[in-house]
């Protein structure tokens, strides 16, 4: 793996247009070699490489004769990372890696080791991008300040799996959970999603268990349905905030698309056709969506559910004016939803200190925005969340990055 510094200007460029190998199954990769004539345990060697090995180059699959690694190159990316740069914190508990594409997109992945406790072997999750920036631009996500540069390829997002688990094999360790709550709205990418899952999931590729797959969204409705008629592939998250409309439609812009009583009615089913229980997360803002009103609001309507919420105090984001509630608020939001009898968990966030909520590093490259501009949209923010909190839903349409997003999935 290349590790240096990405500098701030790491240029757009062409694409690369060879399809990386990690987004191919096994049976494409085999017909490949079939169709060049050659036999089908060249196929299975270049797959284990892919898969098993700790190979960061097709050089490295020594297995393979000089000139077989000369074709596959030239038809396919071993790897579609061009480079990686590493910041630890925790003590080590947390990795944070900021990934370049062959483009010059820049994508986040976090990986965080949770050591073995009483009853509980250690672990090691790994957070992956879905997308290049978002365009759900929600206020307090460092991605959304971004806005959408690109989704990425099935490759591109399976690559950032394949990367920490090279780093982990190196000590003799292995991966154990995939969650999709890094940058990007993965059920907005949701084929290269479901192809990337796959690709995890198949035993014959990287063979990790759908329970330990987690994909989080901040609220798509059509691709929530279309997750409940496949069945159970992965854990689903949905990305809450706020149980009234007018605090959701500021803290997540998708909520003027599919308000939050057809988000939770999406998850209600989907928890009903395949059992899996739901999860929720709220991003805890101080004095914005952690008051008694709205734990009342989230414990009504989560009420009765197969459901279950964690609540995660916000981290820093330059541009906001908000800061993360006070663990007390914190808990007596949770002790509400507790009394009502919907599970709650308090999550401490990791990593604060390299900005681990994905899109900090790369907002971080983007460059600062001007001060002036920062100054606007905290104007903005205030007098938006002030509205919201009065109870007033805003009538504005959907953001046009959302709209631009979600072609022909209801009303403008
Ligand atoms: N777009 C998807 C998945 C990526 S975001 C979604 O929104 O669910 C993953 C999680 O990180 C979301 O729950 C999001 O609310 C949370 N998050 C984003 N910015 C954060 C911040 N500054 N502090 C804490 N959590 C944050
Ligand atoms: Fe996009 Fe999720 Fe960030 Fe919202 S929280 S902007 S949906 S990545």
């Amino acid at each position: 793996m290349t590790s240096l510094p990405i500098a701030p200007d790491a240029r757009q460029s062409a694409r690369d247009p060879r399809p990386g190998l990690a987004g191919l199954t096994a049976d494409e990769l085999a017909a490949w070699f079939t169709a060049r004539g050659e036999p089908s345990y060249r196929a299975r060697q270049v797959g284990d490489a892919v898969w098993r090995g700790g190979a960061a180059a097709i050089d490295e699959v020594s297995t393979l004769p000089a000139a077989l690694r000369l074709a596959v190159d030239e038809a396919f990316r071993f790897d579609t990372v061009s480079a990686t740069e590493l910041r630890m914190s925790d003590g080590g508990l947390t990795e944070k890696a900021l990934h370049r594409l062959s483009d010059g997109a820049l994508v986040e992945s976090v990986l965080m080791h949770y050591p073995a406790r009483a009853g509980q072997r250690e672990r090691h999750t790994l957070c992956i991008s879905s997308q290049a920036g978002c365009a759900v631009g929600c206020p307090f996500c460092a991605t959304g300040e971004l806005g959408l540069t690109r989704d990425l390829e099935t490759a591109e997002i399976v690559d950032q799996v394949r990367h920490a688990a090279r780093r982990l094999g190196a000590d003799g360790r292995r991966l154990t959970n995939v969650v999709f709550m890094g940058m990007g709205e993965p059920l907005l990418n949701l084929d290269r999603v479901l192809a990337a899952v796959d690709a995890l999931n198949d035993p014959r590729r990287f063979g990790l268990g759908a329970r330990h797959i987690t994909v989080s969204t901040s609220g798509v409705v059509p691709g929530i349905r279309r997750l409940t008629a496949l069945g159970p592939q992965f854990t689903l998250a949905i990305s809450l905030h706020a149980a009234r409309d007018a605090l959701r439609d500021v803290l997540v812009p998708l909520n003027r698309r599919w308000p939050v009583a057809e988000v939770v009615a999406a998850a209600r089913e989907h928890a009903a056709a395949t059992g899996r229980r739901v999860t929720y997360e709220a991003t805890m803002i101080a004095g914005i969506n952690d008051t008694e009103q709205d734990a009342r609001a989230m414990a009504e309507l989560l009420r009765g559910d197969h459901a279950h919420v964690n609540l995660i105090p916000m981290n820093p984001v330059a541009h906001t004016p908000w800061t993360a509630s006070p663990g007390d608020a914190i808990e007596r939001f949770a002790a509400i939803l507790g009394a009502a009898g919907v599970a709650t968990t308090i999550r401490r966030n990791r990593g604060q200190e390299i900005g681990a909520a994905c899109g900090q590093l790369a907002a971080e490259r983007a460059g600062e925005p001007a001060p002036a501009v920062v100054a606007r949209r905290r104007e903005r923010l205030v007098e938006e969340s002030a509205r919201a909190l009065r109870g007033e839903r805003s009538d504005e349409g959907v953001p046009p990055l959302v709209a631009a997003a979600t072609p022909g999935w209801g009303g403008e």
